[in-house]
This record gives C-alpha cells, structure tokens and sequence, in this order.
C-alpha cells in the first residue's frame, strides 16, 4: 500500500516475493524513515489459524509513526492486510507445535527527499517466512553477555518504537558477542552505565523468590507485547510484578532470568557474562518460573488452553 504525506493508505496488493523498485534519494534509505512489526501466525492443534495480539503490533507501529514523522495504516488496515498476507501463504504454515509464519509488516519513507526531512510519500508492505526457534538452544537455556560500551538506546532517541536505525545501533555488538559463542547482548543505560535495559530482540525479566522485576518502559526499551503479556500471566498466576530500575546487582544475585518476545516466546538465560566473569542462574535446567511462563503462554497460543483475555485472533 502507498500513500502520500498528509493522506491515508490506499488499498494494496498481494504480489508474489521479490525485489521492490525504490529511488535512491528515499527518506528510509538516507535518513533511516522506518519502522517495522514482527508477529507469528500459528497452526493450533484444531486446525485454526491463529494470531496473537496483532492490535498491538498495528497500535505499536502507530506509535512509532508518529515519533518518525510518518502516516500509518489504520489498525483495521493493518489488521485486514495482515489477514490477508498470512491467508494467501497458508501453505507456508508449518504444522501445530512445528513452528510459525513469522509477520514482518515494513513501513517506510520511500518518497524521494534530499534535505533532512520527512519523505513526501510512503509505502506499507508485509512479507512473511517460516521460522522455527529464533535461539538454536529452543527451551534450553541462554547465555548473555552484558555490553558497557555500546547502547541500544539514549533517553530522547527512538529505543521506544521499533524504527530500524535502533538495530543497526546493536549491529557490531551483536555480531561480536555472536562470534565468541554467546546468544545475545543484554544492554545496560547509558547514564548510569548499571540498570538493565533490554536484549538486541527481547525484553528481560529477572526472578527472586516470588517476585519478578523487569525494566519499565521510559522510552529507551521497546515495549515488547509478550513483555505486557507476560506480566499479567504472571499477576494472574499469583507472582509479584515489578515495573522498575533493574540493576546488574539484582540481576546477578537473581534466582532466575529470562527474555520475552515474539521471536524468542520466553527464553531461560543460563548466564551472563559481565566484566569477563560468569554468573550462571540454576542448574543449567530450564528454571521454573520461565517454564511455567511459557507453558502458560505458548498453551494460549497453541490453542491448548481458554484464550479468557481475548487476545487470539482466529483467522479460519
Ligand atoms: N525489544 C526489542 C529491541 C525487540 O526487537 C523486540 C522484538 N519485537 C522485543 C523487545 C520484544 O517485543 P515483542 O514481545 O513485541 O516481540
């Protein structure tokens, strides 16, 4: 779909997987005007077709149009061009329990604009692949290495809606830490250089006793969707959540740790690694907290368990 500054997006089109035609002088290839979703479409058990939350990506992306300067699709457009990628793929859908499409809707300045400014006309485009686990170990647990010299993120930035320049921010540290061996990088603030921020694709939850604390949202993390589902999973099963400054202290002193997103569902952390030393969290298992977060969750997404908050959408 295209619109033009200033007007709505029109209604798009399916097209088959290929290369897109975009001048050179586009706001997104020069100044970074972009944003992007990531959802999953399930197969469940009873042979539904099933999303999870999508009014939260579309709203999301709403957000982050408006802190980038740029249009967006209504939600009832995102919502309908979503149904209609994920529907004309099925075939693409791997079987219950084997895996997801993963949803990755693109909204861009693709009008020309050669002086810092926003573009003059916009593009909206969803494309989709099969995904299986995003970290090679599934279940198992982790291990994170915290980085001190590179940010995600600054106060006033974008590290609060999902805009492309804040991947090409963790780039270098992600692809170092990927090459010594570890899963990710865990980002600390860049003020105080101590109080956990987020994950290059995920959000962190740290657990003791029967209390589990996450950063909150301030505008330098993003404010991820499991991340919101989690925590009233969590107060639903009994836990006390903590919205709050989580320092490197509470976190290497925690009984467990885990990461939330719509890529990594929750994913137990083994380790960190933080000023070349090792702390590990449990046994090496799976811990408990973390396990019983994502039965809960993947229960509800698979269709296992009654979607009692209404946040499943069915598409067939
Ligand atoms: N933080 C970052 C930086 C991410 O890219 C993601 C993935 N969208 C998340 C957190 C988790 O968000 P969600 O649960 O909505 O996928």
């Amino acid at each position: 779909m295209k619109c033009a500054r200033g007007e709505g997006f029109s209604k798009g089109e399916l097209k088959r997987y290929g290369n897109i035609e975009i001048s050179p002088a586009a706001g997104v290839l020069n100044y970074g005007q972009g944003l992007f979703e990531g959802l999953k479409a399930y197969r469940t058990r009873d042979g539904n077709i099933v999303l999870f939350r999508p009014n939260e990506n579309a709203l999301r992306m709403r957000a982050g149009a408006e802190r980038m300067c740029m249009p967006a699709p209504t939600v009832d457009q995102f919502l309908e061009t979503v149904k209609e990628t994920v529907l004309a793929n099925e075939r693409w859908i791997p079987p219950a329990g084997k895996g997801s499409l993963y949803v990755r809707p693109l909204l861009m300045g693709s009008g020309s604009v050669l002086g810092i400014a926003p573009a003059p006309e916009y593009t909206f485009l969803i494309y989709v692949s099969p995904v299986g686990n995003y970290f090679k170990e599934g279940l198992s647990p982790i291990n994170l290495v915290i980085e001190n010299d590179f940010h995600r993120a600054s106060p006033g930035g974008t590290g609060g809606v999902k805009t492309i320049g804040n991947y090409a921010a963790v780039l270098k540290a992600h692809t170092a830490a990927k090459a010594k061996g570890y899963s990710d990088v865990l980002y600390l603030d860049c003020v105080h250089k101590k109080y956990l921020e987020e994950v290059s694709s995920c959000n962190v939850f740290v657990v003791k006793g029967n209390t589990i604390c996450t950063p909150a949202i301030k505008g330098t993390i993003l404010p991820g969707i499991t991340r919101k589902s989690i925590i009233d999973i969590a107060r639903g099963l009994g836990f006390e959540v903590l919205e709050q400054l989580v320092s490197v202290d509470e976190l290497l002193n925690a009984d467990e740790v885990f990461c939330t997103g719509t890529a990594v569902v929750v994913s137990p952390v083994g380790s960190i690694t933080y000023m070349d030393e090792r702390t590990a969290f449990g046994d090496g298992k799976v811990g408990r907290v973390s396990q019983q977060l994502y039965t809960a969750l993947t229960s509800l997404q698979m269709g296992l368990s009654e979607d009692q908050k209404g946040w499943i959408v069915k598409l067939k």
